[in-house]
């Protein structure tokens, strides 16, 4: 499909939520986006032996993603969680993509002030992306579940969590979409799976048959997510993870403070359990 359209970066860019809205109406020109661009070519983008993807969590759910030239931030909750670790500044140093599961704030995080800071797109669900838009974040993805978009050298698909998924402000609820988990792709580098917050489901076996993930963030922190016995039934039933972190532990006092449960579960099972130190980048 040509477009007489200027060019833009795989995200939408949006002069508020009124044009985006106008963007999205069937049968319009797209004014701010082309779709005619060639499908997932990252040239020259090839895994080497020095360079592998390397992966750094800030505590509960929030992770970076440094494989090339991508460095990728998964909700990226770093002002009032109380498990962060790690420095700021690192985290958004080169940052080129936000990746969210879900609107929940413990998610969203710092998403709106590391977005207008960077100008980096934020790639979610379509009501999150609405949200942040209405907040004044100018460039969003926004997708659904079952959607794969093309970041240019990765793609990322939307895939299902059993969760929920809102923001309250001032007492008011906004419901953000449903819930999901993130599967990035990229040429020469593990499929990486940030499952999100969720209970096991038994569909995990066709998340695991379309993308074969290798590596895998895994909540494990009950209350809000399955806890450490399920996630890791979860990881051994239904996947062939080479490595798995466990994540959405040890921040609020109400969830479980420390990984022991779901390392217990895995005792003995060939995919290797990495619990890594905060702000500290692992290799996977
Ligand atoms: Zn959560």
């Amino acid at each position: 499909m040509a477009l007489a359209s200027p060019p833009c970066s795989s995200s939408f860019e949006t002069g508020g939520f009124a044009a985006l809205l106008r963007m999205r109406m069937p049968g319009e020109a797209q004014e701010h986006c082309r779709f005619d661009e060639p499908a997932y070519t990252p040239a020259g983008f090839r895994n080497s032996e020095d360079s592998p993807m390397r992966i750094t969590w800030y505590g509960h759910s929030a992770f970076r993603l440094d494989f090339k030239d991508k460095a990728v931030l998964i909700d990226p909750f770093f002002t009032g969680n109380p498990g962060f670790g790690g420095d700021r500044k690192d985290a958004v140093k080169g940052l080129t993509h936000i990746l969210l599961t879900h609107g929940h704030s413990d998610h969203i995080g710092d998403t709106v002030d590391i977005a207008k800071e960077t100008n980096v797109p934020v790639v979610a669900n379509f009501e999150v992306c609405m949200w942040l838009n209405g907040k004044g974040v100018q460039k969003i993805d926004p997708m659904n579940i079952g959607g794969t978009t093309d970041q240019g050298g990765f793609t990322v698909t939307l895939v299902r969590a059993d969760h929920s998924s809102a923001m309250i402000e001032d007492g008011v609820f906004s419901v953000l979409g449903n819930p999901g988990g993130l599967i990035v792709k990229a040429l020469d580098e593990p499929t990486v799976y940030h499952v999100g917050d969720t209970d096991i489901f038994s569909d995990m076996a066709l998340i695991n048959e379309i993308h074969q993930p290798q590596v895998a963030m895994v909540p494990i922190g009950d209350r809000f997510t399955m806890g450490g016995k399920i996630a890791g039934m979860a990881v051994k039933r239904y996947f062939n993870f080479r490595s798995v972190i466990p994540c959405h532990y040890g921040s609020f006092p109400i969830i479980d403070q420390t990984p022991d449960k779901f390392v217990a579960e895995m005792q003995g099972h060939s995919t290797k359990v990495i619990v890594p130190e905060k702000g500290k980048a692992v290799d996977v």
